[in-house]
């Protein structure tokens, strides 16, 4: 650019200026923001430059000249050469090199001490043009134009920042992914699940947007972006400075992950984190986990956990299906039976908050990793002295975590925390693996709950289209899809009644009401997104007791499991089970429920359930 300049401007030069003639005082340029400069110091006596040698020197054309202007100007006030104030009238060094001297004050020792810092320290300094002290005016209001300029994209980024975080809490959106690359920005939402396109920019847009994040993020002020590595940091919304980024209401945290993208894209994800009022109403603490799609005997071992003392209950499923928010309304919950009067302790990393009453200690996400691990063994070692009676510990994810969770469960507090499992059964199996000895694992006062969850899309109420209609629309998969659906809710029903314990399946098979059963139309209506609205958790949870434990231990699974569901033994619900209760009342869609939790019956038990009840009808 600046090539193209000096060619422009010597041939404007050539044009205008007929080849280095007198200086045009005429034509100066009125200046219109005075610039702070001390008094100019009067030419050097004696040695008056345009009285001694007025053609040895050329002085350059004062309306091209600005035209070279580029990059930043090193000898401004905030620039990176320190100069005493009174060079500032004398002369001007842009970090192109380009040397602006005032002609009349060229032999000034000021000058030429400028000329000797910057070269000392790496600067670039081209030839001298000399120039009106009018040129070197207009060089510093260049480089308070451009300063104002830079600060206006930043304002503008901030601005648009914290509009997208207002769209996506209007929408009740869980992430906004940026992907930032091939001359553009897209712009995705995470709601109820699945990703939507909300905008898309140019590619600068999205790069000035994402640097503006980190640069707001805690513990990033000052630092420089790595992007050529993954990056974490969070924003928070009770963080305190000029540079803060006021969260919208209902939002207490953002979790940041930046990833570099080949071909010098990157990717941004923010993870939105809500405060139970938010997600739950305002009078969220009454709130329990039949709101979050708990059945009602579901909900009454949650109460019967959260009565009892000591030990341990795991919460887990996959990433991202709301283990953390079953966890905080059963905590709520308990701090509002307790009226406070509990000493709650949160530890987590990153800290999430949202639980009323309780003390949060948690490691930042912008620490790094070596750091972070050696932060929350202390932060272990102070929460056992400072006397707990309920802990949330964020995750058991090592043998570290899970030793010290068991600890505190030994020691008579309720610990709450969450897992990586995909079924409740699974959860002792994982601790053994985690290398927790069996004594522990399997003693059912230290391990008394283990829950599993998934969320499933709830269907829209307002365009639902009942089962026939479907299966005369959507062809022979839906059909298929109706006789598993049959069966499984015909089997289900079978085993759960206490009357057909022992009885072989073909004589307790009954035919299902599927009267409200009601697929999710794609087409969808102004009240949801493709026949969807919101989430519902499917969940199953076992107060265990010491027969299932041992069952476990001796690796029977099966038994356990069917011990676990009978109606004689714990009386328990399982994932696919309850997911065929909320399709059978026409809360979930049959294809979105099998689709999380597999299909609801083998081809076999299909077979079974139709030879007594004949075919679909
Ligand atoms: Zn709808």
């Amino acid at each position: 650019m600046s090539g193209l300049f000096e060619t422009l401007g010597r041939k404007l030069q050539a044009l205008v200026g007929q080849g280095g003639g007198a200086p045009e005082v005429k034509r100066q340029q009125p200046v219109k923001k005075k610039i702070p400069v001390a008094a100019v110091p009067p030419p050097q006596q004696g040695a008056s430059p345009a009285a001694t040698e007025p053609d040895n020197i050329k002085m350059e054309d004062e309306r091209t000249l600005p035209l070279l202007f580029s990059g930043d100007v090193l000898t401004a006030v905030d620039g990176v050469l320190k100069i005493p104030d009174e060079a500032r009238n004398l002369c001007a060094l842009f970090s192109t090199g380009l040397w602006l001297v005032s002609a009349s004050h060229r032999r000034s020792p000021l000058v030429t001490s400028v000329a000797q810092a910057a070269k000392r320290q790496g600067f670039r300094v081209d030839e001298p043009r000399y120039v009106t002290p009018n040129i070197i005016i207009q060089a510093y209001l260049y480089s308070e134009r451009k300063k104002s300029s830079s600060q206006f994209d930043e304002n503008s980024a901030r601005r648009r920042i914290v509009a997208t975080f207002d769209q996506a809490v209007q929408l009740g959106a869980n992430d906004i992914h940026i992907e930032s690359v091939n001359g553009r920005a897209v712009v995705q939402f995470r709601i109820d699940g699945s990703l939507r396109r909300q905008d898309v920019w140019t590619q600068r847009e999205g790069d000035q947007f994402l640097a503006a994040v980190f640069a707001h993020s805690i513990g990033q002020s000052g630092a420089t972006a790595n992007w050529q590595e993954p990056m974490a940091a969070m924003l928070t919304s009770d963080a305190r400075g000029k540079e803060v980024i006021s969260l919208p209401k209902g939002i207490i945290s953002v979790r940041c992950q930046w990833v570099p993208l080949s071909n010098e894209g990157k990717y941004l994800d923010m993870r939105l984190c809500y405060d139970s009022a938010h997600l739950w109403g305002e009078n969220f603490i009454m709130a329990d986990v039949d709101s979050l799609g708990f059945s009602q005997e579901q909900l009454k071992v949650v109460q019967s956990l959260r009565a009892a003392p000591g030990g341990l209950r795991i919460f887990s499923g996959p990433v991202n299906q709301g283990k953390t928010t079953t966890l905080r309304v059963v905590l709520n919950r308990r701090m509002a039976e307790t009226e406070m009067r509990l000493n709650c302790l949160l530890i987590e990393d990153p800290p999430e908050g949202g639980i009323i009453g309780a003390r949060q200690i948690g490691v930042s996400a912008s620490v790094k990793d070596e750091q972070r691990e050696q932060t929350f063994v202390e932060i272990m070692r102070c929460a056992l002295r400072l006397d707990p009676d309920i802990i949330m510990l964020g995750e058991v994810r090592d043998k570290q975590t899970a030793e010290f969770a068991f600890r505190l469960a030994l020691t008579g507090r309720q610990v709450y925390t969450t897992g990586h499992v995909y079924s409740a059964l699974a959860t002792p199996k994982r601790l053994r693996d985690i290398g927790i000895e069996p004594y522990i694992v399997y003693d059912y006062h230290l391990v008394r709950g283990m829950a599993c969850q998934r969320l499933l899309r709830s269907i829209c109420q307002s365009c639902r289209i009942p089962l026939k209609d479907a299966c005369n629309e959507f062809g022979p998969m839906a059909r298929e899809l109706a006789r598993r659906l049959r069966a499984g809710i015909a089997i289900m029903d079978a085993k759960r009644n206490k009357a057909n314990v022992g009885k072989p399946l073909s004589e307790c098979v009954v035919e299902p009401d599927l009267s409200q059963v009601y697929f999710a139309n794609p087409e969808g209506c102004p009240k949801c997104y493709h026949g969807r609205a919101g989430r519902t958790v499917c969940a199953e949870i076992i107060e265990t007791d010491a027969k299932l434990m041992s069952l476990l231990e001796d690796n029977r699974e099966q038994d356990a499991e069917d011990y676990w569901l009978s109606p004689v033994g714990l009386d328990g619900i399982n994932m696919l089970q309850r997911g065929l209760e909320k399709v059978r009342f026409g809360e979930v869609s049959p294809d979105d429920a099998e689709f999380e939790l597999g299909y609801f019956a083998r081809d076999r038990e299909v077979e079974e359930v139709e030879q007594v009840l004949g075919g679909l009808p």
